[in-house]
């Protein structure tokens, strides 16, 4: 197969202005238009690898060549090998599976990262464990910095007692601790944050939350869902030195994942950052530093839309590395708290069929408010779970192509989970990506069939439904909640086979899809979601040297394999910043 050349690519913007030359050269010089993409030879090539491209005119190749951050070159062996020189660093694949560059279009980067750097509490196994971490860590901060996150599990435990503040409070006597368990829905304080927050036996109950008492009335520690709050409002704003060894913990764990680019959705309020506007300070400096080893798609919540329009800012503001990303609101809550929001009760709670958020409790407002970011240019992107909810804000995004036409929105629907069927082709006719997590399906699938019901279940994670349907599909992982990696993500749009092994032919598995579909959604369907796709997104000249080299090629693996496949090396703006040892 001939080498491809640059000038193929008619969306690679660079290429806009040389296009006449460039049409006219086609037939003969071939090298002509890779020089048009720096100074002759390339920097790095890769050969002897099976390459997939995503892109459909030259889906598999056997090299690459990059010169700075651009793919120059892609084609066999020697055509690619031609555009090397004295100084071009030469990498044998020795027959690996390459694919572009992972882009997860759902993560919360920050907290994440936030997570990692810690306490890490899942793996105690007993109240001793878990206190000897706490204390090993507490011992390792300066006096006085909060302790979070942490992750515990008490049904690790035998007895699988809940912990309380006197478990900890002699070995954590200078930081006040608020550490959650793995559900997130409550959280152990000792008793310097207790005495931080003001709470104590007089403090009262909170509606929608719980403080846990001991037979004197006196706090235990644990508080639950909304009575959380009582602690979390007098968290600090963390350090911009916090925010950037998060951030820096983050993009280490993605690069070893293959993962060169993600879209963060933001930050929860309980993590003491109020909004998105610490974190993207602190990936500008990351930028400057020259030390961003991941693209960013910055989303920002849909309220802050007046003060981005006010400065002229359009979606897609920014660089190459860090850019704006939609406007984010919400439809609804989840399914695992019973508050996504359906048309019918749930099965195991039909006193319910969800809740839609605050923001929707004002439809016209909130529709307004998304037309009027739309009209100023920017994106707009709507967590939506419940069929209900889903088809509310479909309504709108209908009502905002009938009143002000069709143009490239790229409208996004975040989760996407339960459709209703009549639903499902109208996210190709209204030209809404659907950014789903498929690791959420083999998680929640051991209890949904339960919470929903047989019916409705056969139209959520309709992953092969929305692609008969024409929808494009953008994957990503939702991390924190769930892991970032993006082959565990594509064994589970493949296999569907749920954490708990019941289902091995996989959880309604109509809904199954292909490697290859899958790959698709990681790579180009998350590019297109973020307006990308003329930048990065598939392997072809003119578009970032963004790569990752798997240690096995999952398109011809039993699928059931894919979850345990590693990433060998990732390739971001045309460096190797990760190789497993
Ligand atoms: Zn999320």
């Amino acid at each position: 197969m001939p080498i491809q050349i640059a000038a193929e690519r008619e969306s690679a913007h660079i290429m806009h202005a040389l296009s006449i030359v460039v049409a006219a050269a086609l037939t003969t010089a071939v090298l002509f238009p890779v020089r048009a993409f720096g100074q002759g030879q390339a920097d790095l090539i890769l050969v002897h690898g099976k390459i997939w491209t995503e892109n459909p005119r030259q889906p598999e190749v056997e090299a690459i060549a990059i010169q700075g951050n651009r793919i120059v070159g892609v084609g066999d062996n020697d055509s690619v090998l031609k555009l090397a020189g004295p100084k071009t660093k030469v990498v044998d694949l020795k027959g690996h599976r390459v694919v572009p560059g992972f882009n997860d279009a759902h993560v919360h980067f920050y907290m994440g990262g936030d997570g990692i750097t810690s306490v890490h509490l899942l793996g105690a196994s007993s109240t001793g464990e878990f206190r000897k971490r706490i204390a090993e860590f507490a011992r390792s901060r300066p006096k006085g910095e909060w302790i979070l996150n942490g992750n515990w599990d008490h049904e690790r435990w035998t007895p699988a007692q809940l912990p309380t503040h006197q478990l900890i409070d002699d070995v954590t006597d200078d930081n006040p601790i608020f550490v959650n368990r793995s559900d997130g829905h409550m959280c152990l304080a000792n008793a310097l944050a207790m005495k931080l927050a003001g709470v104590d036996r007089n403090t009262k109950d909170v509606p929608g939350g719980v403080i846990v008492r001991d037979a004197n009335g006196n706090p235990t520690g644990i508080f639950k869902d909304a009575a959380k709050n009582l602690i979390e409002r007098v968290l600090p704003h963390p350090s911009l030195d916090h925010i950037l060894s998060a951030l820096q913990a983050a993009q280490e764990y993605a690069a070893e994942n293959g993962v060169t680019s993600v879209q963060d959705m933001g930050v929860f309020t309980a993590q003491g950052v109020n909004t998105m506007a610490d974190v993207i300070r602190g990936y500008q400096v990351l930028e400057k530093r020259g030390e961003l080893r991941v693209r960013i798609s910055a989303h920002m919540p849909l309220a802050d839309w007046k003060r981005l329009a006010s400065a002229g800012i359009m979606a897609d503001f920014g660089t190459e590395k860090l850019q704006l990303g939609a406007l984010k609101s919400f439809a609804d809550g989840s399914l695992g708290s019973t508050t996504a929001w359906f048309f019918e009760p749930y099965s195991d709670a039909p006193n319910t069929s969800g809740i839609p958020s605050p923001e929707l409790l004002h439809p016209e407002e909130m529709y307004e408010e998304m037309r009027d970011a739309d009209r100023a240019g920017l994106q707009l992107a709507v967590h939506a779970i419940g069929d209900r909810a889903i088809r509310t804000i479909l309504d709108m995004f209908e009502r905002l192509e009938r009143e002000d036409g069709i143009s490239e929105r790229r409208l996004r629907i975040e989760h996407a989970q339960h459709l209703s069927p009549a639903d499902i082709p109208r996210f190709a006719k209204l030209h809404v990506v659907a950014s789903m997590q498929p690791y959420h399906a083999i998680d929640d699938g051991r209890w949904a069939d339960k919470r929903i019901g047989p019916e409705r279940v056969k139209t959520t994670y309709a992953f092969r439904s929305l692609l008969d349907a024409g929808a494009v599909l953008a994957f990503g992982s939702d991390w924190f909640v769930a892991p970032i990696n993006p082959l565990v993500g594509i064994y589970a749009a493949v296999t569907r086979r749920t954490l708990d092994g019941k289902h091995p032919d996989g959880w309604v598995p109509q809904q199954k899809i292909s490697v290859a579909e899958a790959v698709h959604a990681y790579t180009v369907g998350a590019a297109y979601a973020s307006l990308e796709d003329g930048i990065k997104g598939s392997i072809e000249p003119g578009k970032l040297a963004d790569l990752a080299v798997l240690s096995d090629d999952i398109f011809h693996i039993d699928p059931v394999e894919i979850q345990g496949v590693k990433v060998d090396i990732t390739i971001f703006d045309g460096r190797v910043i990760f190789e497993r040892k």
